[in-house]
């Protein structure tokens, strides 16, 4: 490894950038977390944390990633031979389906082109079809990081309703929370998940749930094994201000730091924030004469675009000579995408010439990757950036 000179541009879907304030944060001396400090910073974070998830129920914190929070939210909710329903949307939806069928769960799974969020209307007539109630959850991913697509949470919660159903809405909010509008008191989600190395602006390691009511009756009964991820020690010990087990204290000095950053900001600013530097990354996209992944306009992500490369072009080869000329790392295509696209996060902490940057260094990049390239791209980002 050879010394780069300036800041790596780490413009991947997550881990994302980590601002050097909340760094900072998190080098203090870890506490004893049965302590009387501990448990002001913990019941004050998590009181300070639901305004994020658009809630005034409880979150959880797990010292564990996003995957984690998955198997939460489905091991307290449903109970063994219970059906799912799911939606091929990426990569990411198959990997939390393969995780419900792997814990005894039965998942219909509705295929999906990897180009479009979870449709409504299937959700309404699936659940319209299901007179039993056989279907104990919805699964949805609001934010498919492997494709750049978001998923319409209120027409799907809409949908649920329209049908008289009384499955639970489980929401994955990884790469959205704290980047793409989110509300899960007023869109009636029952889990949602989250972790804390994308919008958050943290590193891997800690992850959420918010819990609704109805979700919190459900655990009554859930009887799908869980012993960590269980909510029930977990809100116990919480009412306190404590853990269950040793919680990840330096972590929670950096969400203290960055929800204060989000919450500064104000969270329709740093949502708009996001949807602007989207809009922009797609007009530069378009502009070099190359195709958005995603295919529905109402389903653009505001946290990342994933770029199709045209037939022949390896879009690994694009990345790797975009990271060795550049220093700017750009997220892989992922399961059946491999190859075939690469994706640009623009979530977290990121402003206009991060973008711009990010930008002239994939414009370089197809470049000399023989891609089309035309220069217009990033001209066409630019001028949104400038007049918007
Ligand atoms: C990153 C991500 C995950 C996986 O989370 P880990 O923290 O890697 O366990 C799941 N779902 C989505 C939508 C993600 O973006």
């Amino acid at each position: 490894m050879t010394y780069a000179a300036g800041r790596h541009f780490l413009q991947i879907p997550g881990p994302t950038n980590v601002p050097d304030v909340v760094l900072r944060a998190m080098s203090a001396a870890t506490i004893d977390h049965r302590g009387p400090e501990f448990q002001e910073l913990a019941t004050r974070l998590l009181r300070d944390i639901k305004p994020v998830f658009g809630t005034t129920n409880p979150v959880v914190i797990y010292p564990a990633t996003g995957t984690g929070a998955w198997e939460a939210a489905l091991t307290n909710t449903l109970s063994p031979g219970d059906t799912v329903l799911a939606f091929e949307t990426g990569h990411f939806a198959t990997l939390w389906q393969e995780m419900a069928r792997g814990l005894g769960l039965h998942v219909e799974f509705v295929p999906g082109d990897w180009r479009r969020g979870a449709d409504p209307e299937v959700v309404a007539d699936r659940l319209a079809a299901d007179t039993a109630h056989r279907i104990k959850a919805v699964c949805v991913v609001h934010n498919e990081t492997s494709t750049g697509v978001s998923s319409r949470i209120p027409e799907i919660r809409a949908a649920i309703d329209a049908a008289g159903h009384p499955a639970l809405l489980l929401v994955d909010t990884i790469s959205s929370l704290g980047s793409i509008d989110y509300r899960h008191d007023e869109w009636g989600v029952d889990v949602t998940v989250a972790g804390s190395q994308k919008g958050l602006m943290l590193p891997p390691g800690m992850s959420f749930n918010a819990i609704s009511d109805k979700a919190l009756d459900a655990a009554k009964t859930a009887s799908l094994p869980k012993i960590f991820w269980d909510w029930g020690p977990m809100l116990t010990a919480n009412e306190r201000g404590f853990f269950p087990y040793t919680p990840n204290t330096n972590l929670m000095y950096g969400l203290r730091e960055a929800l204060r950053l989000l919450y500064d900001e104000g969270l329709e600013n740093v949502f708009a924030r996001h949807a602007r530097h989207a809009a922009a990354t797609r007009a530069a996209v378009r502009g070099w004469g190359l195709e958005v992944l995603c295919q529905d306009e109402r389903e653009h992500s505001g946290a990342l675009t994933a770029v199709l490369m045209p037939e022949g072009i390896d879009a690994d080869k694009v990345r790797a000579i975009i990271l060795d000329r550049f220093d700017l790392s750009l997220g892989a295509g992922l399961g059946k995408l491999a190859g075939k696209i690469f994706r640009i996060g623009h979530l977290g902490a990121f402003n206009d010439l991060t973008l711009a940057g990010t930008l002239a260094g994939v414009q370089m990049g197809l470049t000399l990757a023989g891609a089309p390239a035309d220069p217009r791209g990033l001209q066409d980002a630019l001028e949104l950036l400038q007049n918007d």
